[in-house]
Formats: structure tokens, C-alpha cells, sequence
């Protein structure tokens, strides 16, 4: 089976790839780490990308489409594969059409207002490490564990939150057309407890 797995940061796309790919015995094929062990291992892409990265670019449509199907040729690869990350845009899709093309696509629905919220309202001990939501501690500026002023982690600030939710649903919302198009649309809801989001990935699967 061929997935791909589509989902906002914060979606907790992360979990259910973890459980989809123990369930189905799928090898997780995440550009983020195929990034990190080429770079780790020098391989000949991994030397590309780094020379690129270096330069504070991102990596181009080109090189991480060789990645992927450098990735997708090998032999674990064979029975199937559940990508994370990719297809980023229309090229990509295309591209991957072309030499290995998925049967589903799963895409996490979320209420993308839900999750900033979440984000956002996050706040760090930088002393105990604990982590709070103004929701259940309400505003104050203490860890109500060790009582050291509590931090906004830079990842959660919320410029940089709405910026990273729009750009996501910039990217995904002409992939989930794309694929709807080819009738490969899984819609899941996100909303949901972790367990009974997973139980729905496996009824629309259903197998
Ligand atoms: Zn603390």
C-alpha cells in the first residue's frame, strides 16, 4: 500500500504515522529525515542538500524529488511506503506520479484556528522543563511547579505559528484538489481524540 499522509503542524500528524506505519508494516518515508541522514551519511544528494542548506536556501523541488526516489527504490520500499512531508506542491505530485505513484491519500482535517490556539497558548518552564496551555493555568507568568518565569518557546510564538499554518494550507489545499481529482482522497477527522483518529484512518483503509 502506498500512502501519503497529509496534516498541519500540530495535527498530530506525527502519532498517527508512527502507529499507521507499525499497523501496516510501511516503511515512513519523512523528508525530514531523509534530509538529516543524507546530510549525517554524505552521501552524493546529502552532500547537494547540505551545500544548499548552508546557504539558507531551501532545498529545491528538484534535488528533493531525487531523495524520495532515490529513497522509494529501495527494497523495504517494494511492498509499499507511507510519505510525510512530500508531495510539498504540484511539481512534486507530478513527479512522483511519475515513478511511484500513491493509491491513497489521507488528509487530517483540522480546524487549523483549533491549533493555533493550541500553539499558541503553549508556555515552557525553562527551569523544570515543564510545559503548560493558559487554558488549564490561566495568565499567570510563573511555573506553578517551581515557580521560575515561564518562557514562550520560539516555535510557538504566534506570528511565526500563523505564518507556518498558512503556508501549509497554501501548499496542500491544490494537493488535496490534485488528488481528489484522481479519486485518491482520504478525509479523516483530526478533531478527535489520538486513538479514535487512528480507528478512522483504518475504516477509510479498510483493510
Ligand atoms: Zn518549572
Amino acid at each position: 500500500m502506498k500512502l501519503i499522509l497529509l496534516g498541519a503542524p500540530g495535527s498530530g500528524k506525527g502519532t498517527q504515522a508512527a502507529y499507521i506505519t507499525e499497523k501496516y508494516n510501511l516503511p515512513h518515508v519523512s523528508t525530514g529525515d531523509l534530509f538529516r541522514e543524507n546530510i549525517k551519511n554524505e552521501t552524493p544528494l546529502g552532500l547537494k542538500v547540505k551545500e544548499v542548506m548552508d546557504t539558507g536556501n531551501l532545498c529545491p523541488d528538484d534535488l528533493t524529488v531525487e531523495l524520495v526516489k532515490d529513497r522509494l527504490s529501495k527494497a523495504d520500499c517494494e511492498k509499499g511506503y507511507l510519505l510525510d512531508g512530500f508531495p510539498r506542491n504540484l511539481y512534486q505530485a507530478g513527479e512522483l506520479d511519475e515513478f511511484n505513484a500513491p493509491d491513497k491519500v489521507i488528509n487530517l482535517v483540522v480546524d487549523l484556528g483549533k491549533i493555533e490556539h493550541r500553539i499558541t497558548g503553549r508556555r515552557s518552564c525553562p527551569k523544570c522543563g515543564a510545559s503548560f496551555h493558559v487554558d488549564f493555568i490561566g495568565n499567570v507568568s510563573n511555573c506553578p511547579d517551581c515557580g521560575e518565569a515561564l518562557t514562550i518557546r520560539k516555535d510557538d510564538n504566534p506570528e511565526t505559528v500563523k505564518e507556518r499554518l498558512s503556508v501549509y494550507k497554501a501548499q496542500t489545499e491544490p494537493l488535496i484538489d490534485y488528488y481528489g481529482k484522481q479519486g485518491k482522497i482520504l478525509n479523516v477527522n483530526g478533531d478527535q481524540p489520538i486513538d479514535k483518529v487512528f480507528e478512522d484512518i483504518v475504516k477509510v483503509l479498510g483493510q
